[in-house]
């Protein structure tokens, strides 16, 4: 496999062509962005620990039937993922109140959800990622019902497993955003999973250890990043 031209540069990673028209590359970059990028800095080896994170996670979703774009780890930095189109939106789940869901219902940080929720926004930066509903994604030819289901179905499943396992390694997981796409008809989970796109919380002190860190001014970004790579592999890692 050949690593080949870019084709995309986002806020946090870069994905490249490959000699194989289904595979591409995803490289991990150290820059952090939020508040839709208003607020940007450099946190260094973020891409490696969120490349190692991501790959730890669709490996283990792997083991529980979630089937998803990974393919093997290349690098410190990069990942071969299977190319998949897209569906633009950001499929949120969430277990307890955080972030802007807090904001909207003018409630607590913390307060556990009865059930899951789930929410999806539209992938636009120029709009801000606007919430929207299912029948926008089938109405603007974005999504058919029954990828909509298929998806909606496996965030959950995701969630479940990963707040299961996160648990026992003392970590609530408190939301996560995913994004799926289509290969070979087939619905899978694209992106990543890392406390870039998720909210963990230490379940015995609530400490935050994700990244609300950098876009609340807590300090100690990459500190946590480390540390939710230690609890998920027992292992350390110095950069
Ligand atoms: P953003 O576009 O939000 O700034 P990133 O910097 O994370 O985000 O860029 C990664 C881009 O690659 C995202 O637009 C994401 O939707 C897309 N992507 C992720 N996985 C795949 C995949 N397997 N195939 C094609 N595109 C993907
Ligand atoms: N999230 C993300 N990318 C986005 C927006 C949100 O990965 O563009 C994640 C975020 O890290 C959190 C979850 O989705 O784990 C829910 O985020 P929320 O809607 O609370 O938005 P925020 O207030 O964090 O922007």
């Amino acid at each position: 496999m050949e690593k080949k031209q870019l084709l995309y540069e986002g806020k946090a990673k870069r994905v490249y062509a490959t000699d194989d028209p289904g595979l591409l590359v995803v490289e991990y970059k150290d820059d952090a962005t939020a508040f839709n990028g208003l607020k940007h800095d450099r946190i260094a080896g973020k891409g490696i620990l969120n490349n190692k994170i991501s790959a730890f996670f669709f490996a283990l979703l792997a083991e529980y039937g979630c089937e998803s774009h990974f393919v093997k780890l290349l690098s410190e930095r990069e990942m071969l993922v299977k190319k998949l189109e897209m569906i633009p939106a950001e499929v949120v789940v969430r277990n307890l109140v955080a972030g802007s869901l807090a904001k909207r219902f003018g409630l607590k940080e913390g307060k556990p959800l009865a059930r899951p929720v789930v929410e999806l926004y539209y992938k636009n930066d120029a709009l801000g990622d606007p919430m929207i509903n299912e029948y926008h994604l089938y109405a603007l030819g974005m999504a058919t019902p029954a990828q909509v289901e298929a998806f909606t179905g496996e965030a959950l499943r995701i969630n479940q497993v990963l707040s299961g396992f996160l648990r026992e390694r003392g970590l609530l997981l408190v939301d996560l955003k995913l994004e799926f796409g289509v290969h070979n008809g087939k619905v899978l989970l694209g992106d990543e999973i890392s406390p870039d796109t998720c909210r963990f919380w230490d379940a015995k002190t609530g400490e935050k250890l994700d990244k609300d860190r950098f876009r609340q001014d807590l300090g100690g970004v990459e500190e946590a990043y480390r540390e939710i790579y230690r609890r998920l592999t027992g292992e350390t890692y110095d950069i």
